[in-house]
Parts: C-alpha cells; structure tokens; sequence
C-alpha cells in the first residue's frame, strides 16, 4: 500500500492541508474544492473502500462521522454539511483509500444528485 496517494499524505511524504488529526484520522482540505469547505477525512490505516471495510474498522469509521460536525463547523460550514463517501466503480470512487468528504459552507449544497 506504500504507492497510496493518501498513505504517502498521512506519511507526511505529500504535503496537504491538515485540518484535523489524531492517532486514527486524518482530514485535510481536497484539492479540487468542489464547495468553499470540502475536506477530506480518512483512517489513517489504509483500508481500500468501504466494499473492504471489516468489523475491525468500526471504530475509526464511528470516530469519522463523530468528528464530521466539528471540523465542518471549524472550517466555516455551521449549520450543516454534506458528508459522502464514494465506494467503487459505480460510486464513482477515484482513490483507492477510504475517504468521507465533508462539503459545505453559508449556502445549501444543493440538490443530492444529479438528474
Ligand atoms: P473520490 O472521487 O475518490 O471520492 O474523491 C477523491 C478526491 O480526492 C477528489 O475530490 C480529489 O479532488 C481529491 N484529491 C485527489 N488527489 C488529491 C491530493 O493529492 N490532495 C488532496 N488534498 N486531495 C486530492
Ligand atoms: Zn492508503
């Protein structure tokens, strides 16, 4: 897993803007913002996508979406945001490590999907 995009950013190896850390998850702003605040929370250990998700990650996952609110609202989205996690081919998962964006900022993000 050494090759991970977002292995190397939590290895310090690709710099990224860090929001949030702790022993477990990590969050830092996506690259690409697709809303004014868009981060990115993922576990530190690798774990491909949620298809690979075991019961041994129930825990971190809980820490993500307990944390999701606080580094929303830090990060300038308090009155709530849009948490996704894209898994595969279908979700449309483009790297291959567990990752919840946190959308959102002043105005609505908008309709869930596409019609
Ligand atoms: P996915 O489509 O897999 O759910 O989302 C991948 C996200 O990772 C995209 O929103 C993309 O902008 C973001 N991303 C890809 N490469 C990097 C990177 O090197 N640094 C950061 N901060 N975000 C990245
Ligand atoms: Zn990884």
């Amino acid at each position: 897993m050494q090759d991970c995009l977002f292995c190397r950013i939590v290895r310090g190896e690709i710099p990224a803007a860090k929001v949030y850390e702790d022993d477990e998850v990590l969050a830092f702003k996506d690259i690409q913002p697709q809303r004014p605040v868009h981060v990115l929370v993922i576990p530190k250990k690798h774990v491909t996508s949620l298809a690979h998700a075991t019961p041994e990650d129930i825990p971190v996952f809980g820490k993500m979406l307990v944390l999701a609110n606080q580094i929303a609202a830090d990060q300038g989205s308090p009155d709530g945001f849009r948490s996704i996690i894209n898994t595969g081919r279908v979700g449309g998962q483009e790297v291959m490590h567990v990752h919840m964006h946190i959308v959102g900022g002043q105005e609505p993000v908008g309709p869930m999907l596409k019609r």
